[in-house]
């Protein structure tokens, strides 16, 4: 990992209100700032345009990203629903298969009201996506590595295939974080992330976030994200920051315990299919039965059987039924996300707790359902 990102995030906000020289970042709650004068501002007017607490937090994520602006946003839903106010009626989207369930359902269900149509294709493939473009494509949108069957998409050849035909390529880099991977300088034009995951880290913050390259994007989404007020309050900015300073750390762990538990859940009889892309802390896996769900999951101790990720607790997540729930059963089936099929995102806990803890569940789920 690279020695300077860690010093961007341990440094986060240290010294930035001078007239204190607080180390932590202070949380401005007010919502209103006073004119020096007639057509003067001290940089803050009105908190859903600008916070300081937020402005901190909003460099220090654009510094990470290695973007031109960077808007902190109430979820990772609100900052993708912002980034689509880019398109209008009768433009369509070019989007990965696989994909966060929520965003699948904010594009179904408000953003195609809106007249915006989303076309869905495998973009593990960059060559298949220039079959599916058309006059009207004005994006292309995915997650990588994408969730939740891991698979990785290669950010370099779908920007180049974007930038030929002039269209916008956003990245959800959720699941990497900037530490592992920086879409922007891959060549995408925008970066999203919900914050609620790795980069806050601790299960009690819930954030999104968008970094954008080029300065007229910049300006039209710092209008969008002012206009549409999906912001981010200063608490939880402040809490988000807190979070960060530790994400080079977390990560480390995260990736070192999830080499370890893929290696493991590889060597067992009950596991079918083991899915790590070899990178991060996410890997999803597969039973040999559906059947073996329930008593698996009633089994495990320490791992806890819950939605969401990139916290330092160990989490299970059932994406059949909870994560993807929306997408129709049979697309979701159709494209590997079975009922056999189970999302872990590994914490940083001790990792042969964790085995022990994966192994002892197990022997419970066999055992259980035959
Ligand atoms: C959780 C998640 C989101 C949505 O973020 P919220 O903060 O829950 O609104 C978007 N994309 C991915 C990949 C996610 O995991």
């Amino acid at each position: 990992m690279v020695h300077e990102r860690a010093t961007i995030l341990t440094q986060a906000g240290n010294r930035t209100d001078p007239g204190t020289g607080a180390v932590s970042t202070p949380v401005y709650f007010s919502t209103s700032y006073a004119h020096p004068g007639l057509g003067e501002s001290t940089g803050f007017d009105y908190t859903r345009t600008a916070n300081p607490t937020r402005s901190v937090l909003e460099e220090t994520l654009r510094e990470l990203e290695k973007g031109d602006g960077a808007f902190a946003c109430s979820s990772g839903m609100a900052a993708i629903h912002t980034v689509f106010g880019l398109f209008r009626s009768g433009e369509e989207v070019i989007v990965s298969r696989d994909l966060y369930g929520g965003t699948y359902r904010l594009f179904e269900e408000v953003l195609t009201r809106y007249g915006i149509t989303f076309r869905y294709a495998d973009l593990t493939d960059a060559a298949a996506l220039e079959s599916e473009m058309s006059e009207r494509t004005k994006a292309v949108f995915f997650e990588t590595p994408a969730n939740p069957l891991m698979k990785e998409v290669n950010i370099s050849k779908c920007a180049a295939v974007c930038k030929k035909h002039g269209i916008r390529l956003i990245v959800d880099n959720t699941f990497y974080t900037p530490l592992l991977q920086n879409p922007l300088e891959e060549g995408a034009d925008i970066v999203i992330h919900s914050g609620t995951k790795y980069l806050g880290g601790h299960n009690d913050v819930l954030a999104g976030a968008i970094i954008t390259k080029g300065e007229e994007l910049t300006r039209i989404v710092r209008h969008l994200h002012n206009g549409i007020g999906a912001t981010l309050s200063a608490m939880d900015s402040w809490l988000l920051l807190r979070g960060m300073k530790t994400l080079h750390l977390r990560m480390k762990q995260h990736e070192e315990n999830a080499e370890t538990i893929a290696e493991f859940l590889e060597g067992r009889d009950e596991v079918r299919e083991v899915l790590y892309p070899g990178r991060g802390g996410m890997l999803s896996f597969r039973l040999t039965g559906e059947e073996q769900v329930p008593s698996f999951l009633e089994a495990l101790n320490i791992i806890t059987f819950a939605e969401s990720l990139g916290g330092v607790e160990s989490f299970i997540t059932y994406p059949a039924t909870q994560t993807h729930a929306d997408i129709p059963e049979e697309t979701r089936v159709e494209y590997g996300v079975d009922g056999c099929l189970l999302r872990f995102s590994v914490g940083i806990e001790d990792k042969n707790d964790l085995v022990d803890d994966l192994g002892a569940a197990l022997l419970q789920s066999v055992r259980k359902s035959t």
